[in-house]
Parts: structure tokens; sequence; C-alpha cells
């Protein structure tokens, strides 16, 4: 067996691999770079590797630093995790040259499924389903295109080298034909050094099953059963689930099948995954990742089985554990992917520090997480900071406990999606499996709404009484400055959400009876209980309990499924007194101004942009939510702006 591994993976992946090496005994190696250099998975691991700065081409990505990190480690063996050099058959070659032990498929089978163009062809030839299309050696666009006429439309055009959903485009309107093509042959060569591309019948509306299988290097072949993975954004997968449902038992029997052939065709080795559309009817070969999965949680779930180890006995030479007939599928698993996005701004990449971070307690899910409370987001990488899986014996069971896993999810300083995930999971399309790759698309704006406004101001009154100062005594009030608990007074307060301001008016009535005056209504309160970082309160009538969280100016409050990330604004700070005259543009994330596109006094039209801010490589435009006149500039190019901070102020347009 290895006895010391080198993890070329940052993040969960890391963690979640030297979780198992931890346990059967073997020495771990982390590799890092700038960026970070107090990340988790370097403080998990027995050894850390500084090997390179940020950009992942120089770090995580560069082939030699991590094989010279192995060698000066004394390190065995390697393991990819998934992304970054995973699925790189140069990079498997490379340890194997270097006397490493490489925790993955040999570097021909990789090779094998390296161009989606040869491996479909391939696959076809073996009488696998495939979709009708084109992955022909002529690549010449005249050709191409005449390809795609016969092909008909709608049509999807892959990149054959690409992965991760990059480059794909859909065709609908054949006019439309020459251009895409175009782009995408453009797109291709520069993500991915190959301009070959493979025309696709599009299919509207399938869902994405696939297969979970092993092979080790004495010719045994099993599947770990199926699982489905339709619940995708532009094509990333954000919740999974074992075993795939609703497939006819004669399907799935096929479909398992099928993975091994394509498995055995490429002599694969150690944990791989066969990917297919599924349309209702027949299931088509998409494409086989050749490492471990984000996904293979699920699958571990209703098997029992360690794949991780299971990796580690196949790269040591060893048999598979255990034969077809010996794995048994039991129960259902879902797991749901936490990113650092902000579902209520179109999923803007969110970065920065984790102020807090708790998640769901391991009783009620598995948590495999790279990222804790007092950790920090690089804006360099993906936005995965962990994932939430539930077991359950059925299907909707494991779904309900899931979404209430994610409802304990408490995180402040970095936005995250696991709310909109969770009203996912409740909703009627997916428990009653009528969802498709599609299903997002035309709903997923609905599952991001903002809770409504009385849930939004039952929220505001926690955030209320939690940026009160607690005296410690029965009454919270009595401490409050220049107040006497015995005259009615009006403590008035301000709160901000998405860039909406609450006025709040608080009034103690009698000892513990308040009236909280928000906004036009007024909301009694009544035996507030402060305990651990939640407060309990009956409000006009209804007893309520809120997870609390202050820091600097940010009053989070988790209500009802809801999270909610009020800004206190405190008349006596300076910071953000321009915001409260009204009409202040705030920054949804940290970044640095890259334009300016406004001068004061510039009159402008609703959606106009007025700035421009660059955040995790990525431009995002700052529009006008209604026509008006710009009064001051906050900000220049090239200024560096936190989130939450104040861009420019807009007066409201003269009627
Ligand atoms: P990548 O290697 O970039 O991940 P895939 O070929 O695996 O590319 O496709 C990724 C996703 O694109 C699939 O999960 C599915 O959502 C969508 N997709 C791919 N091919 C088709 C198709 N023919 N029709 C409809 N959707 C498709």
């Amino acid at each position: 067996m290895i006895e010391s591994l080198l993890v070329a993976n940052r993040g969960e992946i890391a963690c979640r691999i030297f979780r198992t090496a931890r346990r059967l005994g073997i020495r771990t190696i982390a590799v890092f770079s700038d960026a970070d250099a107090s990340a988790r998975h370097v403080r998990e691991a027995d050894e850390a590797v500084w090997i390179g700065p940020a950009p992942p081409r120089e770090s995580y990505l560069n082939v030699a630093r991590i094989i010279e990190a192995a060698r000066a480690t004394n390190a065995q063996a390697i393991h990819p995790g998934y992304g970054f050099l995973s699925e790189n058959a140069a990079f498997a070659q490379a340890c194997v040259d270097a006397g490493l032990i490489f925790v993955g498929p040999p570097p021909a089978a990789i090779g094998a499924m390296g161009s989606k163009i040869v491996a479909k062809a391939r696959m076809r030839a073996k009488g696998v389903p495939v979709l009708p299309g084109y992955e022909g050696a002529d690549q010449d666009l005249a050709h191409l295109q005449a390809q795609a006429r016969s092909v008909g439309m709608p049509l999807i055009i892959k990149p054959a080298a690409g992965g991760g959903g990059k480059g794909m485009r859909i065709v609908r309107d054949e006019a439309k034909l020459p251009e895409a093509l175009a782009a995408a042959r453009r797109l291709a060569e520069s993500g991915f050094g190959d301009g070959s591309l493979l025309l696709e019948r599009y299919l509207p509306a399938p869902r994405h099953v696939e297969v979970q299988i092993f092979a080790d290097s004495h010719g045994n072949y099993v599947h770990l059963g199926d699982r489905d993975c339709s619940i995708q954004r532009r094509h990333q997968k954000l919740i999974e689930e074992a075993p795939a449902p609703a497939l006819p038992d004669e399907l799935r029997t096929r479909l398992r099948a099928a993975a091994i052939v394509v498995a055995r065709e490429i002599g694969y080795i150690s944990a791989g995954t066969v990917e297919f559309l599924f349309d209702g009817r027949e299931f088509y070969f998409m494409e086989m990742n050749t490492r471990l999965q984000v996904e293979h949680t699920v699958t571990e779930q209703v098997t029992g089985l360690d794949l991780v180890e299971w990796q580690l006995k196949v790269a040591s030479g060893e048999r598979l554990p255990l034969e077809q007939a010996q794995i048994n599928l039991n129960g259902h698993a879902i797991e749901a992917r936490i990113c650092a996005e902000d579902p209520e701004r179109d999923f803007l990449p969110s970065a920065g520090d984790l102020r807090l971070l708790e998640w769901p307690a391991p009783e009620m899910a598995r948590v495999d997480a790279g990222f804790g409370t007092g950790d920090r987001v690089p804006e360099s990488y993906d936005s995965l900071l962990g994932k939430v899986i539930c077991w359950a014996p059925t299907r909707s069971e494991a779904a309900a406990r899931l979404a209430g896993a994610l409802d304990r999810i408490h995180c402040a300083g970095v936005r995250t999606n696991e709310r909109w995930l969770a009203r996912i999971l409740q909703s009627p399309g997916f428990l009653r499996v009528e969802h498709s790759i599609a299903f997002l698309e035309s709903l997923g704006k609905q599952f991001a709404d903002p809770a409504d406004a009385a849930a939004e101001r039952r929220a505001a009154v926690f955030a209320a009484l939690a940026v009160r100062p607690n005296s410690g005594e029965s009454d919270p009030w009595a401490a409050v400055d220049g107040f006497t608990p015995n005259l009615p007074a009006i403590v008035p307060l301000s709160l901000q959400l998405r860039g909406q301001h609450h006025a709040i008016g608080i009034e103690t009535q009698q000892r513990e009876r308040l009236s909280v005056a928000i906004d036009a209504e007024s909301i009694s309160v009544a035996d507030v209980l402060r305990t651990d970082g939640s407060i309990a309160a009956t409000l006009d009538g209804l007893r309520v309990k809120a997870r609390v969280y202050v820091y600097e100016i940010h009053v989070h409050v988790w209500l009802d499924g809801n999270h909610y990330d009020f800004l206190h604004e405190d008349p006596r700070s300076k910071e953000f007194s321009a915001s409260t005259t009204g009409g202040g543009l705030t920054t949804p994330l940290p970044g640095v101004v890259v334009a300016v596109k406004v001068a004061e006094g510039q009159a402008v039209a609703a959606g106009e942009v007025l700035m421009v801010i660059e955040a995790m490589k990525m431009e995002h435009a700052i529009t006008a939510p209604h026509a008006g006149t710009v009064q001051t500039l906050h900000f220049a190019p090239g200024d560096r702006v936190s989130e939450g901070s104040a861009l420019l102020e807009l007066s409201a347009a003269a009627d």
C-alpha cells in the first residue's frame, strides 16, 4: 500500500482525500500557491509545499513544480483530485516518468477520452448509443457547415478538447451557423489549444445521467450504480443524486452495461464516470470523465464504500475490494454544491474573508468542506466552498433532510447559494422528477427571488434586536443611552438591504414589550430571549427564532429559510451617510473600478452603465436602477472597492 501521498489540488477535494489517507495511515502532503498559504487543505496536511504564485498556470497547473514538490517530500504517489491536472495525460505520464504512482487511470486511457470526437466515434463503433452528429476528421469550416445542415437544428457545437461545459454553443437558427462555427473555432483554439469541433443534435430538455465505474490493473470492471446530475446552471452541476431516479429497470441495466463497455474499450483503470444524456426514452453517450468526480460522494453514501480508498488500493496494484455481486446499493443520497456566489445578483462570484461559515452538524449531513470560519476565499479559483450530502431510505426524505441541512448553513462575509439550492430541493418539479438540465433556465430566477416584504420586515426586527446593546438584564433596552425605561421613547434605527432603506422606530411600551415601527407597519415584539448567536421573540403573537451575526456594519439574519445581510446605517458614521440620503449605489462585491462611464452632473437613463467593476477576473457593469442625474462619484478608475461601498450618488429623475 502507498505510504505517502501528495494531493495536487486544493479546497474541499484536497481535504477529502487527506481524510481517507489519514484513516489509512498514509502521510499526507499538500501543495499550495500564494493565495492558499493559510488554506484549510494546507493546515490539514502533514506537510505542505509552496508551488508558486496564485494564477493556476504558475502553481496548480505547473507540472514541474508539483513533481519537484513530490521529490522534495519523498512522496510515493500523487492524487490529482478533479479539475486542474486531473485529466491531463501529460501530467500522468510525468508522474510515471518520475517514478511516482499516479492515483488515476493510465495516461493512455486519459488520452483516449481527451478528444470528444475520437471518443464518440469509438463508442459509436462499439454499439454504445450516441446522438446523431458529426465527429469527422475534416474540420474545414465549410465542410462543418454542410455537416451541420444535415444534422439539422437545433444543434450543439462542442470543442473536441473542451471540458467543464466551456465553449459549447447551441445553434437554433441555420442562418446563424457560419458565425457560430467561426466563433466556436476561435474559442476552442484560444481556450483549449485545439480548434476541432464536434457537432451534435441538441436535446432541448434531457436529463444528465452517469454511471460510476471502477477498474483495477487485473482486468476487473465493476459499476457502482448511477447518478443524476440534471440540476445544472450554465452546464455546471449543482445538485447530484444517486441512484438516478425514475429510470425504467431495463434501461438502467443497459446504461450500466454500456458504461462498462466504454471503460473496457479504453483499458480503463481506477475510478471513472461515463456520462449520458437521457431524453425520456433512450440514453446517449456523452463523454467519460477519467477521474474522481465532485459528486462521487452520493455513490459513497448509497454503497457505503470509500472511493478514494479504492483508488489508493488500485493504484497500489491491489485488486478491486469487491466483485459486482457484492456491491449493494441502499437508499438515496443527494448532494448540494455550496458555492461562493450570489443568486440574487445573477450568481456573481463572491470572494473575501469568511467572517462566519457554520456547516450543518455531522448528525444532519455529511459535509465535505474546504473552508470554514476565518478562512479566506481567494479570487483566483473556482467558487466551491464545500458539499453537503444527505442520505435517507427514499428520495423525498433525502431531499427534505438536505433542504433542512442547508438551512443550518450560516455564512457571512461571502455570498453563498445554499438557500437557493434548498428552494430547488423543495420544488414540485424536482420532487416529481419532472426536471431536466433546462430546469433552472426557466425557473432559476424564481428560486433566487428575495423573500416577500412582510418576511423581510420580520427579519429587520431581528436585525434591530441584534444591533441594540444588551444590558444583560431581562429588559434588553434598559441600557440604551439616554433612555429611561419608564418613559415611552422611540429609538430610531436605519437598516439597508439591497439598496432599500428600512426606517425603524423601537418603542418600549412596557417592560419587555416593544412596538417596532418599520416602514409604515408596526410589529409588536415580546419575550425577547437571546442565546448563543440566536434571538427568539414573539412577533405579533407568533414565536420565532432567528440566527443573527453582526460584524462591522453588517447585520446578518437567518430566518424561515432566508438569509438577510442588512447594513446598519449609523447616522454618526461617515462611511455610509452618503447612501442613506437616497439613490446611493453600492458595489455588490469587492473589486477594482476599471471604468467610470459617467461624469458628475450627467443625466442617465435607467439601465445605463455607470461604472465597471472587475472582480474575480470578470467585469461587472453597475447600471442605473432608474433614470436620474449623477450627483457625486466616490471612486475613480483603479480604485479598490470593498463589498457594500457606496460607488456614486444618483438623484431621481425630474418629472
Ligand atoms: P464538458 O466536457 O464541457 O462538460 P459535455 O459534453 O459533458 O461537456 O456536456 C456538458 C453539458 O452540456 C451536459 O451536462 C449537458 O447539460 C449539456 N449538453 C451536452 N450535449 C448536449 C446535447 N446534445 N443536447 C443537450 N445538452 C447537451
